[in-house]
């Protein structure tokens, strides 16, 4: 430990901080009793130090959240600076950090989506734009996709598509689910991109139809599903999806929490594909998670809705000055520092080939997807069933080793059921992100054991 830097005194607090953790720390989605959460005693860059003293390079970017990496001297000064000044003020006030903040969101998000509701999160963020959606259309259904994330609170839960929902299942919230393109695991039998979107959108279409076609509030989609799997869409599919909720009058809103702000190689993942929802959500990357913020970006169609008629719905923090100057500073170190621009540079240079490599060499890999510094790896037991190594909601043994032999060579993954997911911070070195790959295919060897022949 004495090594790598970490004092005897940093060793001392990280034993307390475990030690007090287990006593009388409740831990979210985990059996209290069979977790045993890693220490983080510090963080900086790509890399954080675990309670041992060991420096691992942090390629889950803390739930694909510190876009910019840990402790960007540029942020830590910002929230400092504003803490000497105003550390809360109610949302009813105007306040520089919080209208600036809005300012660069209205700027970089698509469209004329310029005006900002503030959050504390990403599901709150989904919770108001769908109350947004509702109170705007007059309706109140709702689709979403089940392979799919968007939130822990009661309704984004409700919308979430993966098995956490049902744990959560107490009545029907008016959410319809369908399915969304998903190639390698087509449940539409197709062979092509093509055949798939077609499918896909035709899919969409009867389920609207069948539900009642003028009863939808709103689809709400993840422009790149994140959590469920870095599913990029195929091409034309979100165009399909903005024309039938056009048609159909409904709101499209695109949850933008995890793929946002620069993950996918630009400033949202909506943008590689040319559309404009009607309401975008964001959180996580807009400030990097060094304060809680999210958002909703809307229309000038539903800024018109509440333009004469109050808007029944609020939060204490909504831009709390401390994140709002955390934001304001990460888009401004992210343009500085041309990080979105590095993403997509790693995607195609680093990541993009990396992965097809490791893909080739290890037999426990059934697919690699993904683009820009956000990318999956989905481990099979069978690449010709695609028997997933994990059930879809669990873990297994094999999964388990993985993540343990790749925490063992100094390298943190985000691992989620038979899947790892390539998501460093977007401003990791293309050496950094060579030597996890390299930590990564040699792990994989012992997943590859698991393979059944
Ligand atoms: N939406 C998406 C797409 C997400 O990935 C997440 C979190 O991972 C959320 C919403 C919920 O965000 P939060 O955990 O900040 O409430």
């Amino acid at each position: 430990a004495a090594g790598s830097g970490v004092s005897e005194a940093e060793l001392e607090a990280g034993r307390r901080a475990y030690e007090l953790d287990r006593k009388h720390v409740f831990h979210s989605w985990s059996a209290q009793e069979q977790i045993k959460p890693m220490t983080v005693i510090r963080a900086e860059g790509s890399y954080v130090w675990d309670g041992e003293g060991n420096r691992l390079l942090d390629f889950s970017s803390q739930l694909v959240n510190t876009n910019i990496g840990h402790q960007h001297p540029k942020v830590v000064a910002a929230i400092q600076e504003q803490a000497g000044k105003l550390c809360t003020i109610a949302p009813q006030f105007a306040n520089d950090a919080r209208s600036e903040a809005a300012r660069l969101v209205a700027e970089l998000t698509p469209g004329e989506l310029d005006k900002v509701f503030f959050t504390n999160g990403g599901a709150d963020a989904v919770e108001h734009a769908i109350r947004m959606a509702r109170l705007h259309t007059g309706r109140y259904k709702v689709l979403s996709a089940y392979r799919s994330y968007h939130g822990g609170t009661a309704l984004a839960v409700n919308v979430t598509g993966d098995p956490r929902r049902i744990a959560n299942d107490y009545g029907n919230a008016g959410t319809v689910h369908f399915h969304a393109p998903f190639l390698y695991r087509s449940q539409f039998h197709a062979a092509t991109e093509a055949e798939e979107t077609q499918r896909a959108l035709e899919h969409l279409e009867t389920t609207i139809q069948l539900e009642g076609a003028d009863r939808f509030a709103a689809i709400i989609l993840e422009s790149i599903p994140g959590t469920a799997g870095i599913m990029v869409p195929p091409p034309g599919y979100l165009q399909g999806v903005r024309e039938l909720a056009t048609k159909y009058g409904m709101m499209f809103i695109a949850d933008e929490v995890m793929a946002g702000f620069g993950r996918s190689g630009k400033w949202f993942a909506i943008d590689h594909f040319d559309v404009v929802p009607d309401l975008l959500t964001f959180a996580k990357g807009v400030n990097s998670g060094y304060v809680p913020l999210g958002g909703v970006a809307i229309s000038p169609e539903i800024y018109a809705t509440f333009a004469d008629r109050p808007y029944p719905g609020g939060l204490t923090y909504s831009g709390h000055p401390l994140a709002c100057a955390a934001a304001v500073a990460t888009i401004n170190a992210m343009r500085e520092e041309r990080m979105v621009e590095h993403a997509a540079d790693l995607g195609e240079t680093v990541f993009g080939p990396g992965l097809a490599e490791l893909a080739a060499k290890h037999s426990s890999i059934g697919e690699v997807r993904g683009v820009g510094a956000f990318w999956a790896i989905e481990l099979v037991k069978n690449q010709q069933t695609r028997e997933p190594m994990a059930a879809y909601g669990g873990s297994s043994p094999a999964m388990n080793e993985l993540i343990a032999a790749c925490k063992s060579r100094g390298l943190l993954p985000f691992a989620n059921f038979n899947r790892i997911h390539v998501v460093p911070p977007l401003n990791i070195s293309a050496e950094d992100a060579r030597a996890g790959l390299a930590i990564l295919d040699e792990a994989l060897e012992a997943t590859d054991r698991h393979v059944e022949s």
